[in-house]
């Protein structure tokens, strides 16, 4: 894509990473200067959604998901649930996230785990937030716990509820979260070598429920594999989707950066960038 002419959205990025402590304006501004219009930055303890709110106010265009990552699930209080309900007030926090069961290591227990994620399904359904779901080998148990959550709650869910973000999975699994409503969203792994049993999968989901998004400073995109990732690599992401899609990457960018207004535009208004 030589020029930018569509604003793209980054979904899912970890600004406050400590990674880009030394230039992190200057990785914004390489952003804009690749047509990321907005970048939704992830906070994932207390302190990182105080420091991301802090961000939305000195730089135009970032909104921020505010939540308990399932890695620190041991340390999380009813306390820590309370203090995070007042933060996810702050007008340009639009999702709560990123929830959800890390059983590929397990860094925090389980059971730790299943109880942050249900205090935030709460919280979320109470403030009227989306959510955004990290699922890493924990599809089975997932899968009934949004279930539950979509059908207990109806009316006071946001419409759609919310993304699964990094998307990994099969066909079947991906048609159970779009059932309940879920957007996926997929990074650069799309393009290792590794991930080329999931090009059919990938061309399954509907346009009008896919994203993109870095999840940086991790997942660089192949051409730059072990690097530090950011922002303006997203664009790797829309062409590499494009590409096994069979899309114009115009339309790649145009459809994901709809779907992420659509999105986290519901609650509270897209912020003007
Ligand atoms: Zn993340």
């Amino acid at each position: 894509m030589t020029t930018p002419d569509v604003s793209i959205v980054d979904s899912h990025a970890h600004l406050t990473a400590r990674e880009f402590d030394e230039d992190r304006a200057d990785v914004i501004a390489r952003a804009r200067d690749a047509g990321v219009g907005t970048i939704v930055t992830v906070g994932t303890e207390l302190e990182s959604v105080r420091e991301a709110i802090a961000l939305t106010e000195q730089h135009p265009g970032i909104l921020v998901v505010a939540g308990f990552h399932p890695h620190g699930a041991d340390a999380v209080s009813r306390d820590d649930i309370a203090a995070l309900a007042e933060l996810a007030q702050h007008p340009k926090v639009v999702a709560i996230g990123e929830i959800g069961l890390y059983f590929h290591r397990d860094y925090s227990s389980r059971e730790r785990q299943r109880e942050a994620l249900g205090w935030q399904l709460a919280l979320a359904a109470e403030l009227g937030l989306p959510i955004v779901v990290h699922c890493r080998e924990a599809h089975e148990e997932m899968l009934p716990i949004l279930r539950d959550w979509t059908r207990n709650l109806g009316a006071s869910l946001t419409s759609p509820p919310g993304i699964i973000h990094c998307f990994v999975g099969d066909t079947e699994t991906a048609r159970k979260y779009l059932d309940m409503g879920f957007y996926l969203s997929l990074a650069a792994y799309i393009g290792y070598p590794s991930s080329r049993y999931a090009h059919d999968t990938i061309r399954a989901i509907p346009s009008d429920r896919l994203l993109v998004e870095t999840d940086c400073p991790f997942f660089a995109p192949q051409r730059i594999r072990g690097k530090r990732c950011e922002p303006a690599y997203v664009r790797d992401t829309v062409v590499e989707l494009a590409s096994i899609r069979g899309e114009s990457v115009e339309r790649v960018a145009r459809d994901t950066t709809q779907n992420a207004q659509r999105l986290f535009g519901i609650a509270k208004g897209m912020p003007s960038h």
